[in-house]
């Protein structure tokens, strides 16, 4: 049996008709930038995540930077972040020519020590970038806290986490800003590269749709100095296609991962996935803390089972941060839970064949030993 770690053809024959039709009326429209879809998408989104403005860019990397720039983050500015993420949330820091500052993880869920933030603040800092790792949100209760105390801007990255909660809040709508990616892997993908950025702010979303276009406001006049990164229409259109099913299609993740709790449970070698009492995650990836995990991904890859590593390595000691000065050693947990974790099929067409499959081999692995 094959299982692959996320199959797009089953969502894409389902939506597969009305997103030609939406396609095509782009196309016969010819409004291909900023075209009446972009908007119809934000409005969506808007009220899917009850949050006031929603405003669509070209990637959720591009949304980070934007989101920095209308924070008006600069040069010599450090922003706190974890070490434990995929490399566009500190990229994103560099991108505008501030300092990225990590700090290290808790090891149950993965997500950015509140405690750990608080020492690194400095009176430097001027912002923190919260991330929501693998679909569940970060401490927000305790970030936002601290947030205050320091009189810092959070922005929370959410490419991975469109509609989970905390404390029942959209993740993304709690901080100053929030940041959306819909690449393809995402619980809600586009056909390419696509982002947005949440704000309750009517300030901060006046600066992010001039900010997409150069920062001008009005046409050929600029403010700031901005970005070429608009929501493409076409992508607007299909994702307009494919949002009432999000709501579905991340319960059936949720469903999946209850399978595998119920079902993996008696594995002594393998840790499963902790949620925090005050989350609901939409599991982006179902991310195990397994023994000899090389082994395992070996295992389940020459038995046709998609599974992957995020992350190999943690930010703080890669290549082009390190002028930075971290060095291994520095971030305990983020580098041990990088050598043990490993993330399986949880999409939500999985069948329940193909997920008994996926028990049965990772048994199979520890049972000979
Ligand atoms: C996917 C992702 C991004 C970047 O999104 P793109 O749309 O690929 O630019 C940023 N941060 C995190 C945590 C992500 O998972």
């Amino acid at each position: 049996m094959n299982v692959p770690l996320l199959d797009l053809k089953l969502q894409y024959d389902l939506v597969l008709t009305d997103i030609k039709t939406a396609i095509e009326k782009v196309f016969e429209s010819h409004r291909y930038i900023l075209g009446p879809q972009v908007k119809e998408f934000e409005k969506d989104m808007q009220k899917y995540c009850e949050v006031n403005h929603a405003i669509g860019c070209a990637s959720g990397t591009d949304a980070l930077v934007l989101a920095l720039k209308a924070l008006e983050i600069q040069e010599d500015d450090e922003v706190i972040t974890t070490t434990f993420t995929f490399f566009a949330t500190a990229g994103s820091i560099s991108r505008v020519g501030a300092k990225p500052v990590f700090v290290d993880i808790k090891p149950d869920t993965f997500n950015i020590d509140p405690q750990k933030i608080e020492n690194a603040i400095t009176t430097k800092t001027k912002a923190i970038i919260v991330v929501h790792l693998f679909g569940q949100p970060a401490e927000m209760d305790k970030i936002m806290e601290i947030a205050r105390k320091y009189n810092l801007k959070v922005i929370e990255d959410n490419a991975q986490g469109i509609g989970a909660k905390f404390d029942g809040k959209f993740a993304g709508t709690i901080g100053d800003i929030g940041t959306l990616s819909f690449f393809p892997s995402k619980n809600l993908g586009a056909m390419g590269d696509a982002g947005m950025c949440l704000t309750n702010s009517d300030k901060l979303a006046a600066r992010l749709v001039q900010l997409r276009v150069h920062g001008e406001n009005p046409q050929y006049f600029h403010k700031w100095v901005g970005l070429n990164s608009r929501l493409d229409t076409i992508q607007a259109a299909v994702l307009k296609v494919k949002l009432p099913y999000l709501n579905d299609w991340s319960d059936a993740r949720r469903q999946n991962a209850q399978y595998y709790y119920m079902n993996l449970n008696d594995v002594p070698q393998i840790k499963l996935p902790f949620i925090h009492e005050k989350v609901t995650s939409i599991y982006n990836q179902f991310t195990l803390i397994a023994e000899n995990r090389d082994g395992l991904l070996e295992h389940l890859r020459k038995n046709d089972i998609g599974c992957a590593v995020y992350y190999p390595k943690p930010l703080h000691v890669q290549e082009c941060f390190s002028k930075l000065g971290y060095k291994k050693g520095d971030m305990p947990i983020a580098e041990e839970i990088s050598q043990k974790v490993i993330s399986i099929p949880v999409f939500s067409e999985i069948t329940t064949e193909q997920q008994n499959y996926v028990i049965e081999t990772i048994k199979e692995f520890y049972a000979q030993g």
